[in-house]
């Protein structure tokens, strides 16, 4: 990543070395700075994408398009659960998934796990919209490393998990192996669903089948991966992975996402089908 300044323009770039490829944000000026003892955060104020938080160089949230990623992490695993009163996110220290969770009713208590203590003080910050439900009574918010925290939990107590983390690598490694899918399997109850954002399906395909594969070790019997625009990922289209103990995960409670009783810019029943609809190199990738 490189802030590129020219005689008009400066403008943020993230280098994505695997694709070749980068994507870049024309912004006014960086806002903030920081190492925290876990990754480097900056803020940036764009021309046309709102505020912009980078982690370790790479794009995480902008405000003009935050809300395909964070819908599509919350409301299709939610409309997929019969009634979710339990859910932990682990990491989503922006607090976009917190909000969006915390639309549905029937949930009861919703846990943000979040290593990193300082994304959520500079969301709050930078991206107040986004934590607007914080003080919700439903909420709690830790600063734990999500890794420990699903390793400790009681047997079948939750009902839907969502990892909303960093790429793979740093703090976030351990949250992509099959030691990590095991205690999501153990603290799930036996109708509960593991979310987890799993990459851009066309550079990453490799880390989605490998993901997929741990995910089934662990005892998860069914798997979909669901496809979204997310353009300021890598390549600009991106993907979430589901998988069940026991149940299936195409049918969902169409009437009930289709009579929300809330805002949603994003998600629909018909955003909700067309994520489920996998192109044919990537059913012929996982063999289905
Ligand atoms: N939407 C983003 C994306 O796909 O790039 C992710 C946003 S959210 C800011 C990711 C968060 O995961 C970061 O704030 C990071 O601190 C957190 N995280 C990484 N590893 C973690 C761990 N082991 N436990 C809890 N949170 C973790």
């Amino acid at each position: 990543m490189t802030a590129d300044s020219s005689a008009e323009d400066l403008w943020f770039t993230e280098k994505h070395a695997r694709s070749g490829s980068s994507f870049g944000l024309r912004v006014k000026e960086r806002l903030h700075a920081e190492q925290t003892p876990f990754q480097s955060i900056e803020i940036y104020d764009t021309t046309d994408w709102g505020k912009l938080m980078v982690i370790d160089g790479c794009t995480m949230v902008s405000t003009r398009d935050n809300f395909l990623y964070h819908e599509m992490m919350s409301h299709p695993a939610l409309f997929t659960h019969a009634r979710a009163k339990r859910v932990v996110i682990i990491g989503g220290g922006d607090c976009g998934t917190l909000r969006e969770v915390l639309k549905h009713e029937e949930v009861e208590h919703a846990v943000q796990v979040e290593i990193d203590e300082r994304v959520t003080r500079l969301a709050e910050q930078y991206f107040p919209e986004l934590c607007a439900s914080n003080n919700d009574p439903r909420a709690e918010l830790l600063f734990i490393d999500g890794i420990q925290y699903m390793a400790e939990q009681e047997p079948e107590s939750i009902d839907v998990i969502i990892v909303d983390s960093t790429d793979p690598v740093g703090p976030a490694e351990g949250l992509f192996n099959a030691a990590f899918y095991a205690s999501c399997f153990r603290a799930l109850r036996p109708s509960g669903i593991l979310v987890q954002q799993s990459e851009s399906p066309l550079v990453h395909l490799d880390l989605i089948k490998a993901m997929r594969t741990s995910m089934r070790m662990a005892d998860f019997q069914t798997v979909k991966t669901l496809l979204f625009p997310q353009p300021i990922y890598p390549t600009g289209w991106w993907s979430c992975t589901m998988a069940r103990k026991r149940a299936d995960l195409s049918d969902f409670r169409e009437r009930g996402a289709a009579t929300r009783q809330f805002d949603t810019r994003y998600y629909c029943v018909e955003t909700h089908k067309a994520a489920l609809a996998l192109p044919p190199y990537m059913r012929e990738a996982f063999g289905e």
